[in-house]
């Protein structure tokens, strides 16, 4: 979200007419956006906000200037806190005030401190077209904010109300990205499928995807109307059949089965579905207000399962809860052996201001505590994530590359269809257009590669052809030699 907030925030001081340097020392402004879910995520801008400020008493000596700015969630929750603490913030700018920082940016350059942290009920940025900087994956923000309020979440008050983008303009942005060579793209929302544009009067008798999952409830009165997701979802795909489509951050209220059949059905909407649990126990996900059962969780499990096949599941888990106890961790332990992810993302809780678990509950588990319990998650998720893509050794999967891998230069890297890292060697394949050449795999292609082995965080394998997103679906049917032969 945060990379889709700079590309966002960048398209309107471009406007502005700034320019855009990585090199610190070049800088008259610095912008830092940033993340309030977890404590971490804050230290790590107070930390980086030390040294800037240094950088800036530095620059004051030498009579030059430096801007400070802090945009998003954290400017957003502590704006009061960064006035005063750090008296060379120059900008501090909420997630929906973007628009202003060219102004904010005047003031701060005639040497007045300038914030804006207002929510907006509408504020989408739907006309703003972001300047796409990370090759050839992309994201789009679908919609913004949550009405959901999870007892531990700062996200509903640091983005505000839930709001969806209009149809129309993010159909715009897909094809323009497809026009610019884009292979992938990610739809964005904090609660990107309880996406409902309500921007034209011929969406508010409509009723498609509509429904929550089985078992799910919201804690918000049911909204009726709108076009829903997966007509969002229908027509995404459509644009450009060549390109990938993915998805985050999802609720699991909002799966309808109208959902998972078309992404079951549509080629290129990838077979991934992020699916966040936060807990094992019923106990404790009532306490998170989360809105559903372990035993409800686990049927939507079985039913993505049973409507998509060898679909890739992940999840999100919360350890060290208010008030959990050992027989609600091994719950949650228990849920992750019986699920079998493929990629988890685990955390130790820590308690946000603001949030209802702040006023209501008491943050009641020693350190010590979440830390074992969160080691304990980390082993059993990776125990299991190893049985699950083992399980793809022999198999050909569709990559497309990202580019060379972090650990050897001999060695490229790039995602699957479940979104899993695939490494494999560099290696010239026969040219598309010519029989005679061979020419280097490389970025933004799409080969098809053979797993050889498998650990819980990737893939290995070794890669035998270039492909297409819709010669590779073909080919599902053909057994795996075949393939290989081809
Ligand atoms: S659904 Fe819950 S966890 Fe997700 S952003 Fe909304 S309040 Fe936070």
């Amino acid at each position: 979200m945060n990379v889709n907030d700079t590309e966002i925030a960048w398209s309107i001081l471009q406007k502005g007419g700034y320019l855009r340097t990585s090199e610190l020392s070049e800088a008259d402004v610095v912008l830092l956006v940033t993340c309030s879910v977890r404590e971490k995520a804050e230290q790590t801008i107070w930390n980086r906000l030390k040294q800037l400020t240094a950088l800036k008493t530095k620059r004051l000596k030498d009579k030059t200037q430096l801007k400070i700015g802090v945009l998003g969630c954290m400017a957003e929750r502590l704006k009061a806190e960064l006035l005063e603490k750090e008296k060379l913030v120059d900008v501090i700018a909420g997630p929906d005030a973007y628009r202003d920082l060219p102004r904010l940016l005047t003031l701060a350059h005639g040497g007045q401190r300038a914030s804006n942290v207002l929510l907006s009920l509408e504020e989408t940025y739907a006309d703003v077209m972001p300047i796409h900087t990370s090759g050839h994956s992309a994201f789009v923000s679908i919609m913004r904010g949550c009405d959901n309020m999870c007892s531990f979440c700062v996200v509903p008050f640091t983005r505000g109300r839930e709001r969806s983008r209009p149809v129309s303009s993010i159909l715009e942005e897909v094809s323009m990205l497809s026009d610019q060579g884009v292979k992938e793209v990610t739809l964005l929302g904090q609660n990107v499928n309880s996406y409902r544009d309500v921007s034209e009067a011929q969406f508010s008798c409509s009723e498609l995807g509509s429904r929550l999952s089985r078992g799910f409830s919201t804690v918000y009165r049911a909204k009726q109307g709108g076009l829903r997701f997966t007509e969002l979802l229908d027509r995404v795909s459509l644009v450009d059949p060549t390109m990938r489509i993915r998805f985050t951050s999802p609720h699991p209220k909002d799966f309808p089965d109208e959902v998972l059949q078309l992404i079951q059905e549509r080629k290129n909407i990838c077979k991934q579905i992020h699916l966040p649990a936060q807990s094992g126990s019923s106990r404790i996900l009532q306490t998170m207000r989360r809105g559903y059962t372990r035993e409800a969780y686990l049927e939507l499990v079985d039913n993505i399962r049973k409507i998509i096949p060898g679909v890739s599941l992940s999840s999100d888990f919360i350890t060290g809860f208010c008030g959990e106890t050992e027989e609600d961790h091994q719950q949650t332990l228990s849920l992750l052996r019986e699920v079998g992810y493929n990629i988890g993302f685990l955390f130790a809780y820590s308690m946000r201001k603001k949030t209802h678990a702040y006023h209501r509950l008491q943050d009641d588990i020693p350190a010590e505590v979440k830390q074992r319990r969160l080691e304990e998650l980390i082993s059993v998720f990776r125990e299991e994530a190893n049985k699950v893509n083992s399980t793809l050794i022999g198999s050909t999967q569709l990559v497309l590359v990202e580019g060379e891998s972090k650990r050897s230069c001999q060695d490229l890297c790039g995602r699957n269809d479940g979104n899993l890292k695939v490494i494999f060697p560099r290696k010239d394949l026969p040219s598309e257009t010519t029989d005679s050449r061979t020419v280097p795999v490389k970025a933004g292609d799409y080969v098809l590669v053979k797993i050889t082995s498998a650990n819980s965080q990737s893939l290995r394998g070794q890669v035998i052809g270039h492909t297409s997103l819709s010669d590779h679906r073909k080919s599902e049917t053909i057994p795996d030699e075949q393939v290989a032969v081809c």
